[in-house]
């Protein structure tokens, strides 16, 4: 065991909550509450938090009075209170509650006892930032209908950019509808970086008679790219004619074939075996072929596999076809795991020395917000392995966060982080570069038009409050780590069928329930009927993951190993919980919960 530091240790056992704001007069070890920023399983905060979404709307409401406050009222009060207006408010009001009857059988995923899915109870400086700007519906998709919402969206980008270790000044990104929007926007901005950069190479080819090596010449950078454009002066309308994304692509690609003196096959998007189901819609939706979408094995551990990964990349370079974009995955769906970032960005450079300029993009989604933990005693809940990696995300090219998930930020809100501008732009030939002022209107670079700025205030607030580091963000980060550490332990020493799924880097915890010696087959099929057992039952929310042996033969054989089992199935079949909500640090809640829990299990699994 890695964690158990003394003052996460002092915090875990009297409880996060232990000392709400009123009783606080401990010494300085005194714990951050990190529960009291949520509005708690029995609306704990309510009245509080009433009050401050009174505030809202009283401003929303004053805001309007006092605007232009000469001009007439527009709804007259004759028709407002007509005694048909008055039957049609009282059908919106029966409609409206009818509404909030059915909400009442929507998941509870504010309850501890919901530790299912990569969501929980969302943080109150969330909640009262989106409700606020939601109020305003600021269009973030342009200046021109946001003014407040952009300032918001560029402040809390900035935030993020941040948290992940880039220099804000120098970091570009938006919000986007969710972590898939934003890994497709990794891949188009590749796209047309890869363009540019064969477009070059093939007018030097047919103009000059250069040669053409479509691997070389597509992983240029940016920098060499300018200089040879310069020097060898060649003009846009030049570039706009060996163009793929402007021309015909497969005529092009016979141009390069004939120059190369090989078939050019057309580029390939490498991602690790562990990667989100949104990477295939990525590669479908770009018109990639399954061929070009290249998976890398994973070891004994779930993380990408470096010799495989060495071994991706030396064939790409033999096939003659670009990479694309090379992913690796900072908190996978399944289990939370941490790519060695730090071993692919070291592999990563070794080629730039090289002159091999490779797109790298962390998918961090669910992850990004582990970065809170780094650079406080928090961060001792991570290995030293997962903080290197985390810490080597400042060195890639691009990001994707999901404020919506480890953010405790309402729905839809994703982020695609840049390390710097350049690598921002989405350009072609034909609209020429982004410049600055571009950059700050976001509508011509960013996949979806109109967009709320509800997620980028969610974000704002949450960042001027709990802020992205370790103090008070990342000690709710870490007490959920710490919370799957203490439930695994305790499940594991009051089941003995219970057989986690190792390493388990952060706040997820996935097992199997088998007997010793047992085949794959057969714990495969109690854990997916103890899993339908707990779906149809009340008390407690759970999910499930299935591991597929494409990618994950390694880490299955490993696993069924430790009870020397028999691996007669090709899929391991998994319970699944995700420890996000803060409430399991308090042990008054844990004592409560736990032996349910426990009981629950041993009458499923039976
Ligand atoms: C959730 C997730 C995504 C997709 O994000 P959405 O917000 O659901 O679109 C992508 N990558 C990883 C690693 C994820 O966990």
């Amino acid at each position: 065991m890695c964690c158990g530091h003394l003052p996460l240790k002092l915090l875990w056992r009297r409880g996060i909550n232990g000392y709400s704001a009123d009783t606080m007069t401990e010494p300085d070890d005194t714990p951050f509450a990190a529960d009291a920023y949520f509005l708690g399983p029995k609306s704990e905060n309510g009245s509080w938090i009433r009050g401050e979404f009174q505030a809202i709307l009283d401003h929303w409401f004053d805001w309007r009075r006092s605007l232009f406050a000469d001009d007439p009222e527009a709804i007259s009060e004759a028709r407002r209170l007509s005694p048909e207006f008055l039957r049609e408010r009282e059908v919106l009001g029966q409609e409206l509650r009818h509404l909030l009857q059915m909400l009442r059988s929507e998941v509870p995923k504010f309850t501890p006892r919901y530790i299912g899915h990569m969501v929980s109870e969302l943080s109150l400086p969330a909640l009262l930032g989106h409700f606020a700007m939601l109020l305003h519906n600021p269009n973030n998709t342009s200046k021109e209908v946001a003014k407040i919402g952009r300032r918001m969206e560029t402040e809390a980008i900035a935030m993020l950019a941040k948290m992940v270790g880039y220099d804000p000044a120098l970091a570009q990104g938006h919000f986007t509808g969710g972590g898939t929007v934003a890994n497709f926007e990794a891949v188009w901005r590749a796209r047309y970086r890869l363009d540019h950069a064969l477009s070059l190479a093939l007018v030097l080819a047919e103009r000059d008679g250069d040669a053409l090596d479509p691997f070389a010449a597509a992983h240029m950078g940016w920098q060499r790219f300018e200089e040879l454009k310069q020097q060898r002066e060649v003009d846009d309308a030049q570039l706009r004619v060996a163009s793929m994304v402007l021309g015909n692509p497969f005529d092009v690609a016979k141009r390069i074939s004939l120059c190369a003196g090989r078939d050019y096959r057309g580029p390939v998007l490498i991602t690790p075996g562990n990667k989100h189901f949104s990477w295939q819609k990525a590669a479908n939706l770009l018109g990639l072929g399954e061929d070009s979408f290249w998976n890398t094995p994973l070891d004994q551990e779930g993380r990408v596999d470096m010799a495989a990964l060495a071994n991706n990349i030396a064939m790409a370079r033999d096939q003659g076809r670009p990479i694309l974009c090379l992913t690796s995955v900072a908190g996978t769906t399944e289990a939370g795991e941490i790519d060695p970032v730090h071993k692919v960005a070291d592999m990563l450079d070794a080629h730039r020395q090289n002159g091999v300029h490779i797109w790298h993009h962390v998918d961090a989604a669910y992850g990004g917000f582990f970065c809170t933990l780094l650079g406080g005693d928090t961060e001792k809940v991570l290995a030293p392995e997962q903080r290197k990696a985390l810490r080597a995300i400042a060195r890639v090219q691009s990001v994707t966060i999901d404020p919506h998930k480890l953010g405790y930020v309402p729905y839809s809100c994703g982020a695609f982080i840049t390390k710097d501008e350049h690598t921002y732009r989405a350009s072609s030939f034909q609209a020429p570069y982004i410049d600055r002022a571009d950059v700050d209107d976001k509508w011509r670079c960013t996949l979806e038009g109109s967009r709320s700025g509800a997620g980028a205030a969610a974000t704002w607030l949450t960042g001027k409050t709990l802020g992205f580091g370790p103090k008070k963000f990342g000690a709710i980060i870490a007490s959920g780590i710490e919370a799957r550490k203490v439930f695994q332990d305790d499940l594991v020493k009051a089941n003995p069928l219970v057989r986690p799924l190792k390493p388990a880097d952060t706040n997820i915890v996935c097992f199997s329930l088998a007997k010793p010696g047992e085949a794959l087959s057969v714990s495969n099929a109690r854990t997916l009927q103890t899993y339908a057992r707990f779906q149809a039952h009340p008390d407690f929310s759970v999910s499930k993951t299935v591991l597929g042996a494409n990618s994950y033969s390694a880490l299955i054989a490993a696993h069924v190993g430790t009870y020397n089992g028999v691996c007669d199935a090709a899929d391991l079949a998994l319970l699944r919980c995700v420890f996000m909500n803060p409430f399991w640090a308090n042990p008054q809640t844990r004592d409560y919960l736990m032996p349910r829990f426990v009981a629950l299990l041993a009458e499923f699994s039976d």
